[in-house]
């Protein structure tokens, strides 16, 4: 059987240890993704889901607990290989779409590709190939000011798996949308998913969105529980 794509075993994280401004966010954290798993991640706001998102992606480090990936231990790999690891293995969505104003929205996912080393061509095409899964090919040469709110946020999860990651983390990503873009803009994100066979966790505050995934867990109290 293939590792799982994530494994979080044992994580704690307090921010100001020692102090008396101390904050235990996260304070047993186990969790396994398998391979095409999607896992909601439900947590009211200041429950330390984006602490959580970014143990779990490598742009933090818990106190104690180890981060694998794909089988890999991450605990003790120099901060060279973490980066490699983050850019090649996991692809980020937030909940803005934080697009380069001043590329179109092919560049904005081709460049991911061009500085992992693949040649313009390819990364033009397998753009292309991902705007069109998510409906907005027709928006390639447009920069991201001449988008409507959705539509940069389909743009954004495009360039997340520009250089097709195993792993897919979001934090709110239709967040800033209003529910009808929403449900829709999900749709499209969870298709993408699908037909990518990624494995991917995604926080939401939205139980209609959350049941749309395989697994629902919420975040309270630095654990986590299923729902
Ligand atoms: P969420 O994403 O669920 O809203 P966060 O992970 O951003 O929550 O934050 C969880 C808690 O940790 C909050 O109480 C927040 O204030 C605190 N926190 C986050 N980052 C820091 C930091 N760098 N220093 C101190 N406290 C922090």
């Amino acid at each position: 059987m293939s590792n799982p794509t994530l494994e979080l075993s044992g994580i704690v994280k307090n921010y100001n240890a020692g102090r008396e401004n101390e904050v235990q966010v996260l304070r047993q954290i186990d969790l396994t993704v398998g391979e095409g798993e999607v896992v909601a991640l439900v947590a009211p706001s200041g429950a330390g889901k984006s602490t959580l998102l970014h143990i779990a992606g490598l742009l933090d480090t818990a106190d104690t607990g180890t981060v694998k990936i794909a089988g890999q231990n991450m605990t003790g790999l120099s901060d060279h290989k973490r980066t490699v690891i983050r850019r090649e293995d996991v692809g980020f969505i937030y909940q803005f779409h934080h697009l380069l104003p001043e590329f179109t929205a092919l560049e904005n996912i081709a460049l991911p590709q061009l500085s992992n080393g693949v040649a313009g061509a390819l990364a033009a095409e397998r753009g292309l190939d991902l705007l069109t899964r998510v409906g907005v090919a027709h928006r390639a040469d447009h920069r991201p000011a001449a988008l409507s709110g959705g539509e940069q946020q389909r743009v954004a999860f495009c360039r997340a798996l520009a250089n097709a990651p195993r792993l897919l983390l979001a934090d709110e990503p239709t967040g800033n949308l209003d529910p009808g873009t929403s449900d829709q803009v999900f749709g499209a994100l969870m298709e993408l998913v699908r037909g990518t066979g990624l494995s991917a966790v995604i926080a939401t505050h939205n139980l209609e969105l959350a049941a749309r995934m395989d697994r629902k867990l919420r975040l309270q109290n630095g654990i986590l529980v299923a729902l």
